[in-house]
């Protein structure tokens, strides 16, 4: 039996449920527990009746000396098992979660801790995503259970995957999350960068860039695509290291997988090969044919004409380029279908775009 399927059935759902569907089990686990709370308005009142109900409490470790401090004060109290926690920590894990032996001495811990690691710039700046990828793990336990499934081998890999899914719903739950998009994009008449990161500070700041963009376009009524891509030194190309669409963008042929090389006539590929200024990243908007986007085995994206919006991203961590991709005639035919007037009070897309990340 496969991961998903061991998951699904734990929680009685049906064999041949998908990663969507024990994502949208979820969100109506949690829907339930907001049920007769309709003032929740922030995405952090929603973690905190979470974390109350799961008996989670969410440490975020900013320095050494945070998890120093935490390491002691836990294993001064018997909980031994954070004498583990530096190495657990290792540079590829941005988050684990410990279940506390003796939770009725120590009432103030919770039944889990999960530790996020905000040591360095990279994995600050995927905490929120590493807080709800450790509720996911919880929210996937049947009752039955005493601690989450823990599988080895490929298999924990596919569970990583299955958790960031979750994570990827729950941390944007859609009853807060997608109304403020559709507010944005309308209000907006189009998504852009800049449009992504206004979105990004009113919905959670905590949030990464790459995790807003990604929710954002993959909910969307607009047709679009976001994409990031990075050099290939071997290969000497740009690739697509990331790529979402929404939905009306997949069933209109706009279906670009990771690693398709970003043809040499994009302003992808020109914002990448721009000389940066100091703290000005290269941001480019042009009209361009989708047709010249080859696919790994040899078709191309069909053939219209599209806004492509990109800018070169470079942190102390990564290059990438990101873009996001608006087809001209599947935009005009959008327009037609909204309403006739704007959503007011919402501020016009002028403006220099802020910090990428
Ligand atoms: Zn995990």
């Amino acid at each position: 039996m496969g991961v998903v399927q061991q998951v699904a059935s734990e929680l009685g759902l049906s064999s041949s449920a998908t990663e969507a569907d024990i994502a949208a089990y979820c969100v109506r686990k949690i829907g339930a527990w907001l049920d007769g709370r309709p003032r929740v308005q922030s995405i952090a009142e929603v973690q905190k009746i979470v974390c109350d109900r799961l008996h989670l409490a969410i440490v975020e470790v900013r320095t050494g000396a945070d998890l120093n401090r935490l390491v002691s004060q836990y294993t001064h109290a018997g909980e031994w098992v954070f004498g583990y926690l530096p190495a657990d920590l290792n540079d590829g894990t941005y988050a684990t979660t410990y279940q506390i032996k003796q939770p009725q001495n120590h009432s103030q811990f919770g039944h889990w801790v999960a530790v996020i690691d905000s040591r360095n710039e990279e994995k600050a700046a995927r905490r929120h995503f590493s807080k709800w990828h450790e509720i996911a793990h919880l929210l996937t336990m049947p009752a039955e259970r005493e601690r989450p499934y823990q599988p080895e081998g490929p298999d924990l890999r596919a569970l990583e995957r299955l958790m960031d899914a979750v994570a990827a719903q729950i941390g944007f739950y859609p009853p807060l999350f997608d109304p403020l998009l559709e507010q944005r994009v309308q209000g907006d008449r189009e998504l852009t960068l800049g449009g992504i990161e206004r979105l990004r500070v009113d919905f959670c700041q905590d949030a990464s860039y790459q995790a807003t963009a990604l929710a954002a376009v993959e909910r969307a009524s607009l047709p679009c695509v976001y994409l990031e891509a990075a050099p290939d030194p071997a290969r000497r190309t740009l690739r697509t290291c990331q790529v979402t669409a929404s939905v009306p963008a997949w069933t209109n042929g706009l279906r670009i997988s990771r690693d398709t090389p970003v043809p040499s006539s994009s302003v992808a590929a020109l914002v990448w090969n721009t000389p940066a200024e100091p703290g000005i990243p290269a941001h480019e908007v042009r009209t361009e044919q989708l047709s010249a986007w080859r696919h790994v085995d040899g078709g191309t994206l069909p053939r219209m004409d599209a806004r492509v919006e990109a800018r070169c991203v470079r942190t102390s961590w990564h290059g990438c380029v990101q873009a996001l991709i608006t087809p001209t005639r599947l935009r005009d035919e959008w327009l037609a279908s909204l309403p006739a007037v704007p959503t007011p009070n919402l501020p016009t897309q002028a403006g220099p775009v802020p910090d990428p990340w």
